[in-house]
C-alpha cells in the first residue's frame, strides 16, 4: 500500500536532520511535496516563446562548447534574473524559496480546455491515461543537444502538455547560465511523492545530459503501451534537471567554472552545510532538493557502466542497502551492466549529491553511470539514452516495489567490494566518472 503523508509543510521539509552516519534510521520522510502550498511566479511557466512547434530544428550537429561570447550574451539575462523565484544568494541561505506549483495540475485543467478532470486529488482522476503524447514536440538523439535546445525542448514539452508539465529555471550558475528543468505530474495529486533526475554534474560527460532530456519523452510516450509506466507517472511526479553543471558543459569541463567539482561540494555526515557549498550550482541543486524532499533520485553520470548507491563517503551500509542492493541490480539487469554496489566500493568520494540526499532527505537516490565513454560518439548516443531511461524505469519501479512491500530485499553484502577493496583505497586521480 502507498503511504502517503498529509501536506507537509515547508518549515517540516528545511528541517536538516544532522544524525550524522546514524542518518539511516531517520523516520522515514516520503519524499512528498506540496504543489499547492508555493507560490506561483510570474514568467516561469507557460509556452515558451519562439517554441510553439516544439523548438528549433535538432537535426543539425551540435556544437557543445559555446563561445566566450555566447556565454556572456546567455549570463546577461537581467530581465530573466529579475523575476527568479531565487538567486544564487538566496538559495544558499534559505532554499525556501523554490517554485513548485503547477496551477494547473494543481487545479487539475486538462489541456485544450477538456473538463474531465475532476479536479487534484480527487481519487478518480487518471491523467496519465490520457496523455495526448501527439502533441509531444519531436525529437532524437543522434546529436548532442546544446543548452539553447535543451531550454526549447524542454519548454516545448510544458507547451504541449500543460496541464501535466511546467518548465522551470531553478537560477543562474556561476556564469550566469541558466539551470532549466521540467515538472511532470500526471498524478492529479497536489502533493505527490517526487523523484528526481538530474545530469551534468560533471559538464565533459555529456551522455549524463541526453540521458535526462529523454526522460520526459520516454516516460510520455511509453505511458500509452507499458502499463507500469503508466502506473509510474500516476504515482509519482517528476523533476528532470539535465544541466546541474551549464557552465562546465558549454566549456567541456568537470569543474564549474570556477575550477570546482560540483559532485564534492554538497555536506555529508562528516563535513556540513558551512564547509560545504562554495558553489552556486549545488547550492540551488540543495534549495531544490530540501524543498521538495524527493522521495527517489538518479544522477546521471558517464565514464563507466555501473549502479552505484550511497554511501559514497564510507563503507559502512546504510540502514536501506538491502533495498539499495535489491534495486540496484534490476536496474543494471535493465540496462544490460554487469557492476551494481555501494558508491564507496566504487571509489570512496566526499561531498556526492546522493550522500547529501540520502543523508538529507532520505532520498532513495541513486548515481547512474550510463556509458563507458564520457562523450560516446553520436551514433551510438541513441542506445545509451534508451538504455539509461530503462534503467530509470527499472530504478522507480523498485522503489515502487518497495513502496507496496513488495521488494525482496538482497543481502547487503552480495556486490560489494568487487573493485576498491579497502586495502587499496582509491587514490583520488586515476579515475573520475
Ligand atoms: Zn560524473
Amino acid at each position: 500500500m502507498m503511504m502517503r503523508a498529509p501536506l507537509l509543510s515547508l518549515a517540516v521539509l528545511l528541517v536538516g536532520c544532522g544524525q550524522g552516519a546514524d542518518a539511516g534510521r531517520v523516520p522515514r520522510h516520503d519524499g512528498a511535496f506540496d504543489l499547492g502550498r508555493l507560490a506561483q511566479p510570474d514568467g516561469q511557466s507557460g509556452p515558451a516563446a519562439g517554441a510553439p512547434d516544439g523548438g528549433p530544428d535538432r537535426d543539425s550537429t551540435i556544437d557543445r562548447g559555446s563561445s566566450p561570447d555566447q556565454a556572456a550574451e546567455i549570463g546577461a539575462s537581467p530581465d530573466l534574473a529579475a523575476d527568479m523565484p531565487i538567486g544564487p544568494d538566496l538559495a544558499a541561505d534559505t532554499g525556501a524559496a523554490v517554485d513548485l506549483a503547477t496551477d494547473a495540475v494543481a487545479r487539475g485543467d486538462l489541456a485544450g480546455g477538456d473538463a474531465a478532470s475532476g479536479g487534484a486529488d480527487d481519487g478518480g482522476c487518471t491523467l496519465a491515461d490520457n496523455i495526448p503524447v501527439d502533441r509531444l514536440p519531436v525529437t532524437d538523439f543522434h546529436a548532442y543537444h546544446n543548452q539553447l535546445q535543451i531550454e526549447d525542448y524542454l519548454q516545448a514539452v510544458a507547451s504541449a502538455l500543460p496541464s501535466m508539465a511546467q518548465y522551470k529555471v531553478l537560477g543562474q550558475s556561476a556564469q550566469g547560465r541558466d539551470l532549466p528543468y521540467l515538472i511532470i505530474n500526471a498524478t492529479c495529486q497536489a502533493s505527490p511523492l517526487a523523484v528526481f533526475t538530474n545530469g551534468t554534474h560533471h559538464g565533459d560527460e555529456p551522455s549524463s545530459t541526453e540521458a535526462v532530456l529523454a526522460i520526459p519523452d520516454y516516460l510520455l510516450r511509453k505511458s500509452t503501451s507499458d502499463a507500469s509506466v503508466r502506473s509510474l507517472l500516476e504515482t509519482y511526479a517528476f523533476f528532470v534537471l539535465p544541466l546541474v553543471n551549464p557552465d562546465g558543459f558549454a566549456l567541456n569541463t568537470r569543474e564549474n567554472a570556477d575550477g570546482l567539482d560540483i559532485n564534492r561540494d554538497y555536506s555529508y555526515p562528516l563535513r556540513s552545510d558551512a564547509d560545504s557549498f562554495k558553489t552556486v550550482e549545488a547550492r540551488l541543486v540543495k534549495s531544490l532538493q530540501e524543498s521538495v524532499g524527493f522521495h527517489a533520485a538518479i544522477a546521471y553520470h558517464s565514464g563507466a557502466q555501473e549502479v552505484l548507491w550511497p554511501w559514497c563517503y564510507t563503507g559502512d551500509a546504510t540502514a536501506d542497502a538491502g533495498f539499495f542492493t535489491a534495486a540496484g541490480q534490476k536496474t543494471a539487469q535493465a540496462m544490460d551492466f554487469v557492476i551494481f554496489q555501494q558508491s564507496y566500493d566504487d571509489y570512496p568520494t566526499q561531498g556526492e549529491y546522493i550522500d547529501f540526499a540520502y543523508w538529507r532527505s532520505h532520498t532513495l537516490a541513486a548515481t547512474f553511470e550510463v556509458s563507458t565513454a564520457k562523450a560516446p560518439s553520436a551514433a551510438s548516443l541513441a542506445g545509451v539514452v534508451d538504455s539509461a531511461c530503462q534503467g530509470m524505469v527499472a530504478w522507480v519501479q523498485a522503489v515502487s516495489d518497495h513502496d507496496r512491500g513488495s521488494l525482496h530485499a538482497l543481502p547487503v553484502m552480495a556486490t560489494a567490494r568487487r573493485r576498491f577493496p579497502l586495502t587499496a583505497p582509491f587514490d583520488g586521480t586515476n579515475r573520475l566518472e
